[in-house]
Parts: structure tokens; sequence; C-alpha cells
């Protein structure tokens, strides 16, 4: 049995409450450009939002994590909309903390975009989100990347499947682990159930952010494991 502290309930119902205040309260402006000139459920103007960062080629995300993953790299490619910077940590930011208007629903449309440039076998695919752990879930209301899998799924109508796909162990924060530390934190973290649904399917795993890419690599080590044909992993932002 995980017990949640009962403080990190308490700072999440603050955290809600804090940005409901100042949306309330404050004139709708860009975040990165102040202009006012903005959707009232954007948080970014339209202007700022074309100039942010462009993210490495899938050849060069690709090369990056096969060395980092040092030889276990269970991805077939690999697909990000930007690079981290400020600005787009500010998306994340919103994104995992509170579903501001459409933000998911933005962020979805730009990724699936790329992932027809990519031109990938329509036939045969599905799309699934990291999942968390249903603790995890208990403290933050929604998975992120479930939000971002439905709005891809929309624009792209590849089949969006999130019950296969379970964490079956919770982990620790992984922000402050070495990659090595990290791979010992996900091994055996999650488990595939009903496994016929993912036989000989090509599968895009969504996660918000890609840093060492030893979670992902986690999740399509047991998607291959279990019958899965192919795992390509699709990101909004690339650190
Ligand atoms: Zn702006």
């Amino acid at each position: 049995m995980i017990h949640i502290h009962p403080l990190k309930i308490v700072a999440s119902f603050c955290r809600e409450i804090y940005y409901a205040v100042i949306h309330f309260f404050l004139p709708h402006f860009c975040l990165t450009c102040e202009t006012t000139d903005i959707k009232e459920n954007e948080i970014i103007c339209n202007t700022c939002w074309s100039k942010l960062p462009i993210a490495p080629s899938n050849d060069k995300i690709m090369d990056e994590l096969k060395n980092k993953l040092a030889g276990g790299c269970h991805f077939s490619g690999a697909f990000s909309l930007w690079q981290f910077c400020p600005e787009t940590q500010t998306i994340i930011h919103y994104l995992k903390y509170r579903t501001f208007g459409n933000l998911a629903e933005r962020i979805g449309k730009a990724m699936a975009k790329k992932l027809t440039e990519n031109q990938l076998p329509a036939q045969d695919m599905l799309i699934m989100p990291i999942p968390l752990h249903k603790t995890r879930i208990r403290e933050r209301g929604y998975n992120q990347s479930s939000l971002l899998c439905k709005a891809i799924a929309s624009e792209t109508e590849i089949p969006f499947e999130d019950s296969v796909l379970k964490r079956v162990r919770y982990t620790a924060s992984q922000t402050k682990l070495t990659a090595k530390e990290r791979q010992k934190n996900v091994a055996n973290a999650f488990a595939v159930s009903h496994r016929e649904k993912i036989l000989n399917k090509t599968i895009i795993l969504v996660d918000d952010v890609i840093t060492t890419g030893v979670t992902m690599n986690g999740c399509a080590g047991e998607l291959l494991k279990n019958g899965a044909k192919k795992v390509y992993v699709l990101s909004a932002v690339k650190v």
C-alpha cells in the first residue's frame, strides 16, 4: 500500500487554487512576449508559438538515445516537437499541473503533424501514453500524456489504447537520478495486459518530455516482449 504524504495533497490543492486565482484576476497575456493579443484559453500567442525551437531530427535523437541507453535501445524511431528552453518548459509545466483551455489539443495537433510528416506506415498502428501509476494520477488528477494521445489520435485517426500498458510499480521522481539509477528505477515498473491487442502492432508511445529515454525504453521493452512489432516514441519536448 502506497501512502501519499498529506502535505503533498495539500500542496497539489494549493497549486490548483494558485493557478485558478492568477487566471481569474490577471488580464490575459502571452507568458513569453506579454502581448494581450491572445485567445482566452491560450498561454502563448501564435507568434511566440511559431518561434519555439524545433527539436533535432529523428536520426539525431536516435543517435543520442542509443548512446545513453548503452546498446539497449528498443525504439525504431524517436520524434519530438521542440527543444527544451524556458518557453517550452513553461508550456509543459502548465500541461502538467492544470488543463489550460485547449493546451493539450494544441500541442497534440502539432505532434500529429510531426508524425504525419515522418510518413510512418498507417496500418496496424496504436498510440498509447506512458502510463502513470494510479497513485500519481490520484495526486495529479489526470495523465497529461493521455490528453496528448487523445488529441493526436483524433487528428491522425490512429487508434488510441491506454488499457494495455500499466505502471505496476510506483517509482520515485526521477529528476535527480543519473541514467544508470533511472534504468534501475524503471526495471519491472511496467506490465502488459491483453497482449493480443498489441500483437504485431506498430506502437507510438507518447510522453510530454523525453530526457534520457529510460522510462520510455522500459515501456518499449515490455511491449516488444509481449508481441508488439515496433515501437516509436513521440514527445512534445526533447531535453
Ligand atoms: Zn507571445
